[in-house]
């Protein structure tokens, strides 16, 4: 670093005199960690910086098709020093998962925060969270706009991949009017909408669509249909050769059930963890129901990941999950 005071510099200048930039997904990396890194990366070697991004995770195949895909690396082929680290769409660093043992807390360098998560660690010499941006691609494209950087084809698709993979391609109530231009300015730049909805949507490995099979024989309701879940063990994943990133779009499927209002998903992991996916439709805020058992997210979609045994851990969040319900049964549609 060469600045003197970065408190000066804003966004721009910051991450302009950084030589190095470091930029982690988050752990279960979902369209909007992918295409805000691979955006962000693309504009910091725009400002004459080295950009890497980097994965605690395996990056998910569904975003090879995003340039700089291939690029993306694991923490194990890295070693600090960075000049400045580059948080993205992560409410705490430990979202980063390994990434953050390449630095011990003493030892971070400059860190930036760009989120949308309304509650959150913060941590940052930069922090900008805005809890109304539908993902933080849409921050990253304003930025991007208001610095008068290039935004060729490419990083379009990424910030498009961004926008629409956290709108439920524009179908949640996240994605606002404000959404919408932002996407038509990116279809300007070259992002290719039905392409980018075929990569993401279809072209579903076989697995995927085995182990959602398995996840729907083993859907349970409660509270007449208010609250729909399902729990699949080591075995199940197993059995269908199922990983991670294959069980993303279940719990999506098990609030589109016309009676829901809670749609809660939990994946036993080879770590003995469990991994849980909160939805909902209108009136239980799913990141506080995930913030009891130490994790977040926004109040339509939330995670956390438990350890300990899959049928305690399912018994524990039904429990939790039951409490916060609506009283009354059948009232909650309109
Ligand atoms: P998922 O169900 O994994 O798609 O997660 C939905 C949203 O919940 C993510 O976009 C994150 O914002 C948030 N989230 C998931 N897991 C966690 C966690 N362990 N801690 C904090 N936030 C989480
Ligand atoms: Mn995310
Ligand atoms: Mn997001």
């Amino acid at each position: 670093m060469t600045t003197p005071d970065w408190r000066d510099l804003g966004l721009t200048g910051l991450l302009s005199s950084a030589d190095s930039v470091l930029i982690p997904l988050h752990v279960s990396p979902d369209g909007d960690s992918v295409g805000s890194a691979l955006a962000m990366a693309a504009a910091c070697r725009h400002l004459g910086s080295r950009a890497t991004v980097v994965s605690s995770d395996p990056p998910p195949e569904t975003y090879r098709f995003l340039a700089g895909w291939e690029d993306i690396r694991r923490p194990e082929d890295l070693s600090p020093p960075f000049d400045l680290l580059l948080l993205l769409d992560c409410s705490s660093l430990s979202r980063t998962g390994r990434v953050r043992e390449l630095f011990d807390t003493s030892g971070l360098p400059l860190v930036v925060t760009i989120d949308h998560h309304r509650k959150g660690e913060r941590i940052g010499d930069y922090v900008w969270v805005d809890p109304a941006a539908a993902a933080t691609a849409e921050m990253v494209f304003d930025w991007i706009s208001d610095a008068g950087l290039p935004l060729e084809a490419d990083v379009a698709s990424a910030l498009y991949t961004g926008i629409a993979t956290d709108t439920g391609f524009f179908a949640y109530p996240n994605a606002s009017a404000g959404t919408f231009d932002r996407a038509a300015a990116l279809v300007r730049r070259g992002a290719v909408p039905d392409r980018i909805y075929r990569k993401i949507s279809e072209d579903r490995p076989l697995q995927e669509i085995r182990i959602l099979g398995r996840a729907l024989e083993k859907l349970q309701v409660e509270a007449g249909g208010l609250l729909a879940w399902t729990a699949l063990t080591r075995e199940d994943m197993l059995e269908k050769a199922a990983g991670p990133d294959d069980t993303e779009g279940i719990v999506n499927r098990l609030r589109s059930i016309a009676a829901n209002e809670v749609a809660i998903l939990l994946v036993q992991t080879d770590s003995g963890h469990v991994k849980i996916s909160f939805r909902s439709r209108k009136k239980v805020d799913v990141s506080e129901l995930a913030g009891e058992f130490g994790g977040g997210g926004h109040a339509r979609a939330a995670g956390a990941t438990v350890a300990g045994n899959v049928d305690e851990v399912t018994r524990e969040v039904l429990a939790a999950a039951l409490s916060r319900l609506p009283q009354t049964e059948g009232d909650h549609r309109s």
